[in-house]
């Protein structure tokens, strides 16, 4: 059975902290580097039903693609969700381990996994690392719909191939234009309207667009919209990491368990449909 620190060792290999955003806050959040893992659980959330889920399996560590402390904190009260996260994982002896923006840098990342997902082929980043002297490493993914299909067709090829949230899929743009090259950015990905509309693609698949910005898009280029549920669409990464530490298990002869979790954690939990028409 590895040490909790060389199970982070490999994770780092394949998703070095060096490749996350200088903003966020990756690595180890809680977790004795000398406790042995025997069962690691993935998620993308690290909330409470996460870590419920990760005690009642029996883990020893919990990796999740999103932090639970972006900013500094000055309690880790148990009177508090984060608290009360940070006790549970603690007095269980579970360690946590956070893998985000350097998870959707990796080439292979979070934004392949989406690609995959809902079936396209991936050409490229949509934001190539410029430190990166292959070009294959960056944030979004641009991929091809072999064959093209109407906008309706492939909206539907994505909800059917993500996970299943309350919300569903959304779209902006006539249903039946042609899809054939398509941007992905798994989790919230407005800010990257500039990148897309320069990418020439038919339609741009992500989550969290807002009034503003997706008004704006449709106004200035004629980029079709695909929105769905931010879990959702980072969700398909939880296989792909799940993957690679069997991988680097395999490889050291490690006994490691590994699971991912199932539980949906989109906040949004309930959708009442409306009788329209376009
Ligand atoms: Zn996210």
């Amino acid at each position: 059975m590895p040490k909790l620190s060389d199970v982070i060792t490999a994770l780092e290999e394949v998703y070095p902290p060096q490749w996350a955003e200088a903003w966020d806050a990756v690595g180890l959040v809680c977790g004795d580097p000398q406790a042995e893992v025997g069962r690691v659980l993935f998620a993308v959330d690290p909330v409470q039903a996460v870590v419920d889920e990760a005690v009642e399996w029996g883990a020893d560590l919990v990796v999740t693609h999103h932090p639970l402390y972006l900013r500094g904190t000055t309690s880790v009260a148990a009177t508090t969700f984060k608290g009360r996260v940070v006790h549970t994982l603690i007095s269980n002896g579970i360690a946590l381990h956070v893998a985000h923006t350097n998870a959707d840098h990796a080439d292979p990342g979070v934004s392949d996994a989406l690609a995959e997902a809902v079936g396209l082929r991936v050409t490229g980043p949509l934001v190539p690392d410029p430190t990166d002297p292959l070009g294959r490493r960056g944030t979004g993914r641009i991929g091809l719909l072999e064959p093209p299909l109407s906008l309706s067709a492939f909206a539907a090829q994505v909800a059917e191939g993500l996970p299943a949230t309350a919300a569903g899929v959304r779209v902006s743009g006539d249903p039946d234009r042609l899809v054939s090259r398509v941007a992905v950015c798994g989790g919230s990905g407005d800010s990257f309207f500039a990148e897309v509309r320069a990418a020439g693609v038919d339609a741009y698949l992500t989550a969290d667009l807002r009034h503003h910005p997706a008004s704006e898009a449709a106004e200035a280029a004629p980029v079709a919209l695909v929105d769905a549920a931010h879990w959702a669409t980072e969700w398909p990464w939880l296989a792909l990491a799940e993957r690679a530490l069997q991988a680097a298990a395999d490889k050291r002869g490690w006994a490691v368990e590994t699971k991912v979790s199932q539980r949906v954690t989109d906040p949004w939990t309930a959708h009442a449909p409306m009788s329209f028409t376009a």
